[in-house]
């Protein structure tokens, strides 16, 4: 089994401004230093996340958030060697026909440590409360433009449970088995029915990659530290599954 094995173009979809770097920044520098074309369709500006306490701190609940996560967004993907950067709602991530929208960040809150759930509070824009079946044809639309040998999105439990993971699982999943596009989901541990990679290779890529958030996260040693002070290991290794 070798899930890329023959792959010359690669989308990635993902729900947040970030998500790029921290679940999957070791396989986007891997991929792109091996000349295979990497493109990502970012579904919110992750406009209801906190932000790192210090210079960056007013910018909290204001549109200019929204501003200052799409250029950090944009110097991470050039970091990472992310050949093209799409918005969704936007084209080509749009289905033809509709007017341009913007999904908005759905907020989360925690229901358990590493569980999240939805916020109580998301605005009806909210990308979780678009129809699941806009959200996927916006999907099939940035596909048929692309047509990537390989699209790489979450699993089923978006990671964590945040609702526009699963969300952005649940249309990428629909619009690959649509377009018979293999879709490969990103696990956080082995499993014996996945492909294990392990990229520390690429590790100083993804450390630059994560400092361009510095709205969102900073890093300390081998740890991100979030906005809301909670840290994890920054990961390089990574198991995909086709689906
Ligand atoms: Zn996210």
């Amino acid at each position: 089994m070798n899930i890329l094995h023959s792959v010359t173009s690669v989308l990635f979809v993902h729900a947040h401004p970030d998500d790029e770097t921290i679940s999957t920044g070791g396989l986007i520098a891997y991929l792109t230093s091996r000349n295979i074309r990497v493109s990502l369709v970012t579904a919110t500006r992750g406009e209801r996340g906190e932000v790192v306490a210090g210079p960056l701190s007013p910018l909290a609940g204001t549109i200019a958030l929204a501003q200052e996560r799409e250029r950090e967004l944009a110097r991470a993907a050039v970091t990472l060697g992310v050949d093209q950067s799409f918005w969704l709602g936007e084209a080509p991530a749009r289905a033809p026909g509709l007017p341009p929208r913007r999904y908005r960040d759905s907020g989360m809150q925690w229901i358990r440590p590493g569980l999240a759930g939805p916020a109580p509070d998301s605005e009806t824009d909210a990308l979780a409360r678009a129809p699941l079946a806009e959200v996927t044809e916006d999907l099939v639309a940035v596909l048929q433009h692309l047509r990537p040998d390989l699209v790489i999105s979450y699993d089923a439990t978006g990671g964590y449970g945040h609702p526009d993971h699963v969300r952005v699982h649940d249309a990428t999943l629909a619009a690959s088995h649509r377009l018979a596009v293999p879709y490969a989901e990103i696990l956080d541990i082995p499993a014996a029915d996945a492909e294990w990679l392990d990229l520390d290779a690429s590790r100083d890529t993804v450390v630059a990659a994560l400092r361009c958030h510095a709205s969102q996260l900073t890093v300390h040693g081998d740890d991100i530290v979030h906005s809301g002070g909670q840290r994890d290991a920054i990961r390089t290794a990574i198991g995909l599954r086709l689906r």
